[in-house]
């Protein structure tokens, strides 16, 4: 079993526009960087999470498209022109840009700063895929953004999420040389870990922790 996909219809909340995409039905992985960005088997599935509209180049999740008015109230074609025009989207791969534009349009309709992060986490990992240092750096910066107010506006639903964001963040500024911070972070685990089994999050922040500590990206 490895990645799998489907062709389903779509229209465009912003533009109306009606397309077909592919979208993903399932995934396989084997082991994970530290910042979770799964090695998948077979097919990159990343880009495929997101489906953008070829007109106007709307992206969102699939399930987003089901819900037009929360989108048709706030996003329009200009608002999506305008993101297009921020200079950074002229230096990031095509595949990670999708989940800038869709974290963008998230930002934009008043979303949670959780899922959020997650989107711009994610265009990290498609930088990080085509080998673009640069770019990948400004998204982490973003996802690290995002996931932080999270975190201090407790918007993340599932409690059991908490531990292994905290970890994330700390794992991010890591990455980002912010010894410091990420010192901070990975020291706050501990405090909110809460279930046994969880216990995987604190020997993997353990780790990371070290390698911050002595310097090693
Ligand atoms: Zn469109």
């Amino acid at each position: 079993m490895v990645t799998s996909f489907k062709i389903s219809g779509f229209t465009c909340p912003a533009c109306g526009s009606v397309f077909d995409a592919r979208t993903v039905t399932s995934i396989t992985h084997q082991g994970q960087d530290s910042d979770f960005l799964p090695h998948y088997l077979g097919e990159n599935p990343l880009p495929y999470f997101l489906v953008q509209c070829p007109d106007c180049n709307f992206s969102a999740y699939p399930e987003d498209y089901a819900e037009p008015e929360v989108v048709q109230q706030k996003v329009s074609v200009p608002t999506i022109k305008r993101i297009l025009s921020l200079p950074i989207c002229r230096k990031i791969p095509e595949e990670a840009l999708k989940f800038f534009i869709a974290g963008k349009i998230y930002e934009e309709t008043g979303r949670n700063p959780y899922h959020i992060g997650n989107l711009y986490l994610r265009g990290s990992w498609c930088c990080r895929i085509h080998d673009n240092r640069k770019a990948e750096i400004e998204m982490q910066q973003m996802a690290v953004k995002f996931l932080r107010l999270s975190v201090e506006r407790s918007t993340i639903n599932n409690p059991d999420n908490l531990p292994v964001v905290t970890y994330l963040i700390g794992e991010l500024y890591r990455r980002l040389e912010d010894r410091k911070a990420a010192r901070e972070w990975f020291s706050a685990v501990e405090e909110v870990l809460i279930d046994q089994e969880q216990q995987w999050i604190l020997e993997l922040t353990q780790k990371q922790a070290e390698l911050n500590e002595h310097f090693i990206n």
